[in-house]
């Protein structure tokens, strides 16, 4: 096989949105995969909703997820000379006619097919133009449009698809179309080709939408000379609905900068969406950066469409519980050195970084990250739902309080005891709290869950976390025995 070169095309009109972001991926592991290159191209050709600021959102948003290119940005636009020329070759060579059509007749014409319950197709009247018919129709002012000319023959365009198998569509069912307006601008078909020629694109791997255009690219590659590249068309992506996923349906929810914002570890991020449409063969999901190029391969992708598993308005899972437990498992499992420093970045703009943590407090501030990572979702679960460890001022979960201490009055005297218990202690120990709590439990003739939990509410304020005993540590004496000591507040 020839070089790789594959390529990612997104046009600049919005942000990056989690669908060409796995394309993007997708192209990108099998270039890495093949040693081959990575281009980047923006598809800039509709002025009226290209932008500045979505050209850098998709930059920067695959720099966030470290997906790099080898090539680009091309610009699509600077282009338009070559794809015009493109045409004006087809022209020369008789494979394209100008077609002098009125909107108004295209319009009657299709207006009658409909009446006749017929599909609508081109009646291709242009092209029976003699070249002495045409000239004078052009000298006469008359403006055109440049139709390709769909070969004549029986028979159909097929294609090896990497998966969706032979596609094929018959050359009696494609319309001789359009490829420059009559404003003179080539079309996003045929500026699509002819970069592609152009890229030296080798392999084609885009999203099914694009399965509609392939058979009319193909007739353009084969017009223009050039060896047809390999097409990998991958299965979309819908909603619990069986919806598309999009913007205008489901919010931000379906941007790359949406889980940049919400604390997700990039790689999480790309490798939940590689399971978006993927699958190794066996039920394996956690694949690290090296481990996903060996394994990726075309025909891993699946025909069926995934899908997004994300209900909107549940507040416990904000997007995909799948995205969010893989990116649990990273949180959970990088060298915590690594994520001590992203954890820091979250305390910082919550203003709850204490420069000791880099410090004298280091080792406390370590093991504390380690201790709770075991249950959170997100970088920003460490700011929020694991505020109490970094600040005494927190919020309680309200079940908590109803579940755990409202239950029962007495708890009110029981908790300011064992926090007497707590300050008398020699060592303050995970095993020395526990063995209190324990005995106290005994005396009072209650089950230690009860004053555990309850203990719990006051000095995390959450309904569950990690083994209690070890949270205790982690908070240290202090503010163990003030929490407990202030639960009065709570009745
Ligand atoms: N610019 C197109 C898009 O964003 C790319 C189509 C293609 O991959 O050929 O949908």
């Amino acid at each position: 096989m020839s070089e790789v070169r594959v390529r990612f095309p997104p046009s600049p009109t919005g942000y990056l949105h989690i669908g060409g972001a796995r394309t993007a991926i997708y192209n990108w592991l099998f270039a890495r995969k093949h040693g081959g290159k990575l281009v980047l191209r923006i598809e800039d050709t509709d002025a009226e909703r290209s932008t500045q600021e979505s050209i850098q959102g998709i930059i920067d948003g695959l720099t966030w997820l470290g997906i790099d290119w080898d090539e680009g940005p091309y610009f699509q636009t600077a282009h338009a000379a070559e794809h015009v020329a493109a045409a004006n070759r087809l022209l020369a060579e008789s494979k394209a006619y100008k077609c002098f059509c009125t909107k108004e007749e295209l319009e009657a014409k299709r207006e009658a097919a409909l009446a006749a319950k017929a599909d609508y197709k081109y009646d291709r009247t242009c092209r029976c133009l003699t070249p002495e018919e045409s000239a004078a129709k052009e000298a006469a002012g008359m403006p055109f449009v440049i139709r390709f000319k769909v070969p004549d023959r029986p028979g159909t365009v097929a294609f090896d698809d990497k998966v969706y198998g032979v596609v094929e569509r018959a050359y009696a069912d494609i319309e001789d179309f359009v490829i420059v307006r009559s404003n003179g601008a080539p079309l996003y078909l045929l500026s699509n080709v002819v970069d592609d020629i152009r890229d030296r694109i080798t392999h084609i791997i885009r999203g099914q939408d694009g399965l509609t255009n392939t058979p009319r690219q193909i007739l353009l590659y084969e017009a223009l000379g050039a060896q047809l590249a390999t097409y990998a068309h991958m299965p979309l992506t819908l909603d619990l609905n069986r919806a598309k996923i999009s913007k205008r349906s489901h919010g931000e929810i379906v941007a790359v900068q949406f889980y940049r914002d919400h604390g997700f570890l990039p790689w999480a991020l790309a490798n939940f969406l590689v399971l978006l449409g993927w699958s190794s063969g066996d039920d394996r999901e956690i694949f690290s950066r090296e481990e996903l190029i060996a394994a990726f391969s075309l025909e891993g992708i699946n025909r069926a469409n995934s899908v997004f598993n994300y209900r909107p308005g549940d507040p416990k899972f904000f997007t995909d519980p799948k995205a969010l437990n893989i990116n649990a498992h990273y949180l959970r499992t990088m060298p915590v050195e690594e994520i001590g420093g992203l954890v820091a970045e979250e305390l910082k703009k919550e203003g709850l970084w204490d420069p000791a943590y880099d410090g004298e407090r280091r080792g406390w501030y370590l093991a504390t990250v380690d201790l709770i990572r075991s249950r959170f979702h997100t970088l920003k679960d460490f700011a929020t739902l694991g505020r109490a460890y970094f600040a005494d001022e927190f919020e309680v979960e309200p079940q908590a309080v109803e579940k755990n201490l409202r239950k029962n009055a007495e708890l009110k005297t029981w908790l300011s005891q064992l926090a007497d218990r707590f300050a008398a202690l020699p060592a303050f120990t995970g095993e020395e709290t526990e063995r209190v709590a324990r005995e106290m439990a005994a005396e009072l003739n209650v089950k230690p869950g009860l004053l555990i939990n309850a203990a719990r509410t006051v000095v995390t304020g959450r309904v569950a976390g990690p083994s209690m005993f070890e949270v205790l540590a982690a908070m240290g004496r202090d503010r163990v025995v003030a929490r407990l000591r202030d639960v009065e507040k709570f009745y």
